[in-house]
């Protein structure tokens, strides 16, 4: 699992330092020296992860992290926080931000690398989502009930120790449960169903707590729960790393102050709540049968009405409407130099770039390898402005592959203007001419076709 991540230190030879190591992980990388640069960036390349150094000249790590999270286009952004401060009050500060961790300066490699892994795959949902269901991650309820919270220890005086002190710290319900029942199909019997499961790594059975924690990730019944490994002393950086690499959301150990254990199952539950809504979300629109499989993005049959419906609003309003096809450039070399799926996770990561680029504008998938793009309102001046931006949204960075190094993709577009007094099935034909008219002239560019 490789990424685009922000590094973001004011120390030069610490971002360089840290570019080198991502780049051996074939992790792409932009760097900022500040929060208003960070803040900056995050914006214009929305990364797959940020690494924050807490103390920049001008915000705290916290400040920098209620910043993204004020701004629809950023919140969804994961944020590890790295950081020399040994304070316990800023580790909360930033976990109750809403950080996926803190980790403390020097970070064992092993240990940071399986964390950035573990991180993108945990948000993978949210990468694909993020900028198409956002709204449905808004909708955060009035009222959150308790947090169902089941300790999977073996020894009954550790649950028993742990479930008093963090009774003073939150308003969860925090259970014991046994290996056998936190496996059990169905859910464990006679138990609420837990949320969040807290795996102590010297757990009875086989193989211990990572092997529980590896069976409870791949069975149906618990693979979105959030699941934490529990470490008497402070883990160790290999142990930490294997439970990251297993899928673990958080390792805990009774050598943290308590409050930030709860600020850490917190963050856990948050975080599954929201992703739990977003596959809510998703399937319901996918019921309607309007969505595309691959991309989650709208299809032709929803597209095309919806398009008439934009053009007749245009037509009453006496505004412009502006239709845009969108073609990947010699595709066909993408799937036979790496693979058709490879093909598919450049269709799914072209799909999150337009949508973080034009969040307001109706994007369908086309065909196979193409894309229409309805924006109204515009001038023929903005329409175009945003046609280069698509363009350039996909075409400036490298894709990341699974396991493969990131390829080069470019894009051509074809953008047709008009007043909603034309049928729309013309003006996609005109974009189509216009997008012919960019591929023959050397493609990745933009061509525009005025008003028949
Ligand atoms: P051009 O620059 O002229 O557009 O060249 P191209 O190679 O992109 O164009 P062509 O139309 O010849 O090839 C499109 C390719 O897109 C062929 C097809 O296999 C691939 N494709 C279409 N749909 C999918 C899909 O869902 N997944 C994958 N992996 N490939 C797809
Ligand atoms: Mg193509
Ligand atoms: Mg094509």
């Amino acid at each position: 699992m490789t990424g685009v991540i922000l590094v973001v230190d004011d120390i030069a030879t610490n971002r360089v330092v840290l570019k080198a190591k991502l780049a051996q992980a074939f992790h792409q990388t932009v760097l900022a020296a500040d929060g208003a640069s960070c803040l900056a960036e995050a914006r214009r390349v929305v990364p797959h992860l940020i690494l924050l150094d807490y103390g920049l000249p001008d915000m705290t790590g916290g400040e920098v992290i209620a910043h993204l999270r004020a701004d629809p286009r950023t919140r969804h952004i994961p944020v590890i926080v790295i950081s020399a401060s040994p304070l316990p009050e800023d580790r909360l500060a930033v976990l109750a931000a809403g950080a996926e961790d803190f980790l403390q300066k020097p970070v064992d490699d092993l240990l940071l690398m399986a964390r950035i892994r573990n991180v993108l795959r945990l948000t993978e949902e949210w990468r694909e989502e993020a900028g198409r269901v956002a709204h449905l991650a808004e909708e955060a309820a009035d009222f959150t009930p308790p947090g169902r919270m089941a300790l999977v220890m073996p020894r009954a005086e550790r649950a028993l120790a742990l479930r008093r002190a963090l009774a003073a710290e939150s308003r969860d319900l925090v259970f014991p449960l046994t290996r056998e029942a936190a496996l059990a199909e169905n859910g464990p019997a006679g138990h609420p169903s837990a949320e969040v499961f807290v795996v102590d790594a010297e757990g009875g059975g086989a193989g211990g707590g990572l092997a529980l924690l590896s069976d409870l990730r791949s069975r149906s019944e618990t693979r979105h729960a959030g699941i934490c490994l529990w470490t008497e002393g402070a883990a160790r950086p290999e142990l930490a790393a294997a439970a990251f690499d297993l899928g673990a959301d958080d390792v805990l150990s009774a050598a943290m102050p308590v409050a930030e254990v709860a600020a850490r199952l917190q963050g856990v539950l948050a975080r599954r709540r929201a992703a739990a809504r977003l596959r809510e979300g998703l399937r319901d629109r996918a019921r309607l049968a309007d969505i595309d499989p691959l991309t989650t993005l709208w299809n032709r049959r929803y597209a095309l009405p919806r398009l008439h419906a934009m053009a007749a609003e245009a037509r009453r309003q006496g505004t412009a409407l502006g239709v845009m096809l969108l073609d990947l450039d010699r595709f066909k070399e993408v799937n036979d130099g790496w693979g058709h799926a490879a093909g598919d996770a450049v269709l799914r990561e072209v799909a999150r770039r337009l949508t973080c680029a034009a969040p307001d504008a109706l994007i369908a998938r086309w065909g196979g390898e193409e894309f229409l793009i309805a924006v109204a309102g515009l001038t023929a001046g903005t329409a175009r402005d945003l046609a280069e931006r698509l363009c350039h949204a996909v075409n400036a960075r490298l894709f990341p592959l699974e396991g493969l190094p990131p390829v080069p993709i470019t894009v051509s577009v074809g953008l047709a203007l008009g007043d909603g007094r034309e049928v729309p099935e013309d003006m996609i034909d005109r974009a189509d001419a216009a997008l012919m008219r960019s591929k023959s002239g050397g493609r990745n560019r933009v061509t525009v076709e005025r008003s028949a």
